[in-house]
């Protein structure tokens, strides 16, 4: 009987085996994970579920008897420490376990920040896992002093969670201002107004020189590259993420922006497979590598079918969201390279959406309160139809109508 290893029981883990099923397959499959939890979603980690607003048991992406129920065996609080892709086994807590074929779903890791300036200081903390946020979860009582560096959507969407609970919040953000790698000016503007009328304090163009601890080793504050100095009872670290590579990398698999595959989700090992935050993979002549659930799942479910040998090549249709307040962004697209921004108010009171356009190209829109607007936005980046932007821009169209142009 074949036997199909899975390492990392997260998103895309759990896509990749669940969709080993419904595509047929009847071997034997490990998924290994070193979280102590069954596979869980992360988005709520920094909305719902920091709010208090969910449920433990809904994070799960299914209930632990799924697992049971699919023959899937899974191994939770397991580390995996090496591959030998040439025995075409796995080292898993001292033991080696062989595979026929190999999945690598391994996610990705917070930055921290160095030691040096005060990463290591007590109240310091990052948002990927449960852990972390239980961690954190104490210290979200009114009246309390957060600092959050980084003005990207984990360090915005705990801002929002925070403001919401009462917290004195203080954002900074190094670049000239929030989203600055993912989003037009027109959108930081919107969601930097929303920030500011839910008293949070957004200060962009501004750096941490260091975080100032007491003697326990308790971060009590920092000073900023302006040279002012705050006070913090404790700090959120949202400064991007690094694949979780390494495991791959030592075991000589091709690493380009995390763990290369081709369209087919296979690595340079013809057994070995990645999907999701961890894998970069050829995108319109060039490769890239998505952080969203959208991605893990797709990429996952892709990778399952070629590992069944289906050759299917991976068509990816980038898709995003953020919840800040009662603000709900939805993302459709990829906006790189874009020259224009045509902005477009909605029908409902807050809704607005900014589309992005690369000559006469629709590239991507971001779509405030306004799912009207994503849903035409997706609908036609991913048919790859492009109204002219004037028609966009024109509050007499029906946006719907595009879609029958
Ligand atoms: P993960 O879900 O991180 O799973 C990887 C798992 O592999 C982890 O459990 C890890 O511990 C395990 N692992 C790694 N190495 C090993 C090893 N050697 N042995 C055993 N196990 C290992 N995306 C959106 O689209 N919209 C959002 O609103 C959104 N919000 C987010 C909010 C937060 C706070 C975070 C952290 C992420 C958010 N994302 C959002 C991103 C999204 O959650 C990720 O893109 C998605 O989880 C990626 O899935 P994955 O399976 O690749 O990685």
């Amino acid at each position: 009987m074949e036997h199909f290893v899975v390492i990392g029981a997260g998103q895309a883990g759990q896509s990749l085996t669940a969709k080993l099923r419904t595509l047929g397959f009847d071997g034997k499959i490990t998924l290994i994970g070193e979280e102590s939890a069954p596979p869980y979603q992360r988005p709520p980690l920094s909305k719902s579920y920091l709010l208090g607003e969910m449920e433990l048991e809904r994070l799960y992406l299914r209930p632990l008897e799924f697992y049971r129920d699919q023959k899937i065996d899974l191994m939770l609080g397991r580390h995996v420490s090496a591959i030998d892709p040439k025995a075409r086994q796995i080292q898993v807590n001292g033991e080696r376990l062989a595979y026929d074929k190999l999945a690598l779903t391994t996610g990705s890791t917070p930055r921290r920040l160095p030691d040096a300036i005060g990463g290591n200081l007590g109240g310091v903390f990052t948002v990927r896992n449960l852990a972390d946020v239980d961690a954190m979860a104490a210290r979200f009582d009114p009246g309390n002093r957060v600092l959050i560096i980084g003005g990207g959507y984990i360090g915005l969407e705990a801002a929002a969670v925070a403001a919401k609970k009462g917290l004195q919040v203080t954002l900074i953000e190094m670049a000239d201002r929030i989203l600055q790698r993912v989003a037009a000016p027109e959108t930081s503007d919107f969601i930097r107004a929303l920030h500011k009328s839910h008293k949070a304090d957004i200060r962009e163009s501004v750096g941490l020189s260091k975080l100032l601890g007491n003697d326990g080793g308790h971060v009590i504050g920092a000073e900023l590259t302006d040279g002012s100095v705050i006070e913090a009872d404790f700090v959120i670290v949202g400064v991007g993420i690094t694949p979780n590579d390494a495991l791959a990398h030592a075991a000589g698999l091709q690493i380009d922006n995390g763990i290369a595959v081709n369209e087919f989700g296979q690595t340079s090992d013809a057994h070995i497979f990645a999907a999701g935050d961890c894998a970069s993979f050829p995108y319109q002549g060039g490769r890239i590598r998505l952080e969203s659930v959208g991605n893990a799942i797709d990429q996952a479910e892709n990778a399952a079918a070629n590992m069944l040998g289906q050759s299917v090549p991976y068509q990816a249709k980038p898709w995003f969201w953020s919840d800040q307040y009662d603000m709900k962004l939805q993302i459709a697209g990829l906006n790189t390279g874009y020259d224009q921004i045509v902005a477009r108010q909605g029908d409902t009171p807050g809704a607005m959406s900014f589309w992005y356009f690369k000559g006469a190209r629709l590239l991507a829109v971001d779509a405030m309160n306004d799912p009207r607007a994503y849903m035409v936005g997706k609908r036609l980046i991913e048919g790859g139809k492009s109204p002219k932007a004037t028609l966009i821009g024109d509050p007499a169209t029906d946006l719907k109508s595009l879609l029958r142009a």
